[in-house]
């Protein structure tokens, strides 16, 4: 969701990738590395961009993937194909691109798969796939664009989000010209979650490990993204016209957006919020 047009692909195609590697980033981050042969067919912009990632359904005995690639073509022709046949369909943040190899990086929050709230989560097809990806293993890949837009005369930015949310910030934050400022804050699981990225250096970066939050308030554990929402609430922003773009759970995207507008008086149009998924609720497919 947000209440700017997102920069779309101009002419998008489904591009067929393989995996080349996967592997552990921190306890609940998998990077999966994709070859994409025909590369050139995606136009790299950098930022959050995103892209809907298809994967064959269990039983399927083949990737199957939609032949229509407008907005709402390839997910009009998705629906009217029997679900039996159709792949399944999640969204994900090219992390980063490396052309000149035909590759890109994805993280996946392995969601679901340990911790204390792993018995009552289950591991997703997004989670899933990136927890057992095999090199040669294909999927399908549909550009998306990018929602990070702000206004040419933003002073600042601040970027929230938790880790379904950090390949977009730390992607916005290595797209930015050197001069940028802003602030950055992200809810990890854990310390270990943690990642280093470029940022520019006025760009000051904050981490929020919701285990030590839980500590303090166990309440603020229990959802991801409660505990980044509270922090910001709490914190005392930069002066001047700033840009907000907020990625993460339901929740948090809408919680911060309510704040800024509602009670920091910032303008609706100086706000992105993109609910990245809901807590307790599997992506449509
Ligand atoms: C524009 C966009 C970009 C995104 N980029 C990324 C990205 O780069 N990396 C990434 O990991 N995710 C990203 N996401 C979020 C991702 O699409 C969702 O988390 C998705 O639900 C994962 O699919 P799944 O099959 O693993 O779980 P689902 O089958 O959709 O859900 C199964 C269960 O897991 C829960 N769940 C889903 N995601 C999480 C989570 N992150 N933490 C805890 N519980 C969860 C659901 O509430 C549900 O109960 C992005 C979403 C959008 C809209």
């Amino acid at each position: 969701m947000s209440t700017r047009t997102l920069s779309k692909p101009v002419d998008p195609h489904v591009l067929v990738a393989e995996v080349v590697t996967a592997k552990r980033l921190s306890p609940h981050l998998q990077r999966v590395t994709l070859g994409v042969e025909d590369i050139e067919q995606l136009t790299l912009v950098g930022h959050d961009q995103w892209f809907r990632l298809f994967l064959p359904r269990p039983g399927q005995d083949a990737l199957r993937l939609p032949t229509r690639t407008s907005n709402l073509g390839w997910y009009a022709q998705y629906l009217a194909t029997p679900r039996s046949r159709r792949p399944l369909v999640r969204n994900y943040t090219i992390r980063s691109a490396r052309p000149e190899l035909r590759e890109i990086d994805v993280d996946f929050v392995l969601h679901g798969h340990d911790g204390p709230a792993a018995a009552d989560e289950p591991l997703g097809p997004g989670a899933g796939f990136a927890l057992s990806a095999q090199a040669g293993d294909r999927v399908g890949i549909l550009d998306q664009g990018a929602y990070h837009r702000p206004a040419a005369e933003c002073a600042w930015r601040l970027l929230v989000a938790d880790e379904s949310g950090l390949p977009a910030v730390a992607g916005v934050c290595e797209s930015l010209p050197d001069d940028a400022r802003g602030v950055v804050v992200v809810e990890v699981p854990t310390a270990d979650d943690r990642q280093d990225f470029r940022a520019p250096a006025g760009v000051d970066v904050r981490w929020v490990e919701r285990d030590r939050a839980a500590a303090g308030d166990p309440a603020l554990g229990e959802v991801p993204g409660r505990a980044a929402l509270a922090f910001v609430r709490g914190e005392q922003l930069p002066p001047g016209d700033g840009y907000a773009l907020v990625a993460g759970e339901q929740a948090l995207a809408a919680g911060v957006r309510r704040h800024l507008v509602a009670e920091r008086h910032w303008p609706k149009g100086q706000v992105d919020f993109v609910g990245y998924w809901r807590h307790g609720k599997a992506s449509p497919s």
